[in-house]
């Protein structure tokens, strides 16, 4: 995850809670795939019908992630507060003092919901919301804003935080402002903007709803400015590296802060799949992150989690790139020429040759050294 405003403005409000420091990775279990909603761009194409974590098997997935000592589990689907076993899966992990977080669509967040999560010490909720009014039904099919807005009141109201989960696309680039305005409205501090994923029903939609990776990056820029108003909140990218070194070279007065900001953000942004996160599915498969679910790396029914990370993940991208080991890319957008096709970074360098984007001359000459472009 890139901690945008943490790079710009060096501010964190409630992020360094959730899991952005201490403890050996993150590990991601979609404990079912059922999901009323329809989300066109679903990366795990959860629907009504998916499969669940079977009962028998959560005590051996909790064994598992607790030998690995994770910094933080995240507990996601499908919609995770619909799988009939969540008080029992939040029980086992609570008792092995594992920091959770819960991942969800936020339609069935009530006060039994709430009490249940403080009961097992569950203190963050990230909650999906693309369009902060009914829009959002348009593209997060079958989702309701009103019930959305009254789970956001009752977490704030029982002091649980919450964060936004925002997929961008054409369809809300133009909302991204007024996302800021509703978290400061309804006291949320983080708010995570995931680049469309090439996965699931992501696939499908990604060419038509994906922005083009030159107005993602002026989007970033954009934002980068805006943000200096709401430092009262976390904003974060999420499924792109190359932002955090766009984000350090756009808030950046000089070489040397930038290098250093590289240097200092890299560990976290960069991409960790396989690596330091790994991503569980219903059927005990292991996959590199979770949003990768093509390249399985292991199952945990033949293996130890343990022995599934320490298989390095191969990954050959971006040759050429002289970041490459600060930043390596997405694996899943990796294009013919073995390039991450989205990286913000190369946008940036195109649109301030073509003059879209005005940036100083030292970070031309910056983004044409690293970057080997002529
Ligand atoms: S070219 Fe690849 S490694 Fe280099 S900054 Fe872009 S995404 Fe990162
Ligand atoms: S492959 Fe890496 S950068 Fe891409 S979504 Fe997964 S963890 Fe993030």
């Amino acid at each position: 995850m890139i901690p945008l405003t943490e790079i710009a403005y060096g501010k964190a409000n409630i992020s360094h809670r959730i899991g952005s420091q201490g403890g050996r990775g993150i590990v991601v279990i979609n404990v079912s795939q059922k999901c009323p909603l329809k989300c066109v761009y679903c990366y795990s194409s959860s629907s009504r019908e998916g499969t669940e974590l079977e009962e028998d098997m959560i005590d051996k997935v909790v064994h598992e992630i607790a030998s690995i000592s994770p910094r933080l589990v995240i507990v996601s689907g499908g919609e995770p507060l619909l799988y009939r076993n969540i008080d029992y899966l939040l029980y086992k992990l609570s008792i092995n003092n594992i920091r959770t977080v819960i991942s969800s669509n936020g339609l069935f967040i009530d006060e039994n919901t709430v009490k249940m999560l403080r009961e097992y010490n569950i203190d963050y909720v990230g909650i999906s919301l693309d369009i902060p009014s009914g829009a959002d039904s348009k593209i997060r099919v079958g989702s309701s804003f009103e019930k959305i807005r009254e789970a956001l009141i009752q977490l704030r109201k029982s002091d649980v935080d919450v964060g936004i989960r925002m997929t961008l696309t054409w369809a809300n680039l133009y909302v991204l402002e007024d996302m800021l305005r509703f978290c400061h409205r309804y006291d949320i501090h983080r708010l995570c903007i995931y680049h469309l994923a090439p996965s699931g029903r992501g696939s499908e939609v990604y060419r038509l709803l994906k922005p083009s990776t030159e107005i993602e990056a002026l989007a970033l820029a954009y934002l980068i400015k805006i943000l200096r108003t709401y430092r009262d909140i976390d904003v974060l990218t999420v499924t792109e590296p190359s932002d955090y070194i766009s984000a350090a070279l756009l808030s950046s007065f000089c070489k040397r802060e930038l290098e250093e900001k590289i240097e200092r953000f890299s560990r976290r942004s960069k991409c960790n799949a396989g690596r330091s996160i790994v991503s569980i599915y219903p059927d005990l498969s292991v996959y590199p992150c979770q949003f990768d679910n093509r390249n399985k790396i292991g199952s945990l029914r033949t293996e130890p989690l343990r022995k599934i990370m320490e298989r390095r993940l191969e990954q050959d991208c971006c040759r050429g790139c002289r970041l490459w080991e600060l930043c390596r890319g997405c694996r899943l957008r990796l294009g013919e020429d073995n390039i991450d096709e989205d990286c913000t970074l190369r946008a940036l360098y195109k649109l301030a040759r073509v003059g879209r984007l005005r940036i100083e001359d030292w970070k031309v000459r910056f983004l044409e050294d690293v970057l080997a472009m002529d």
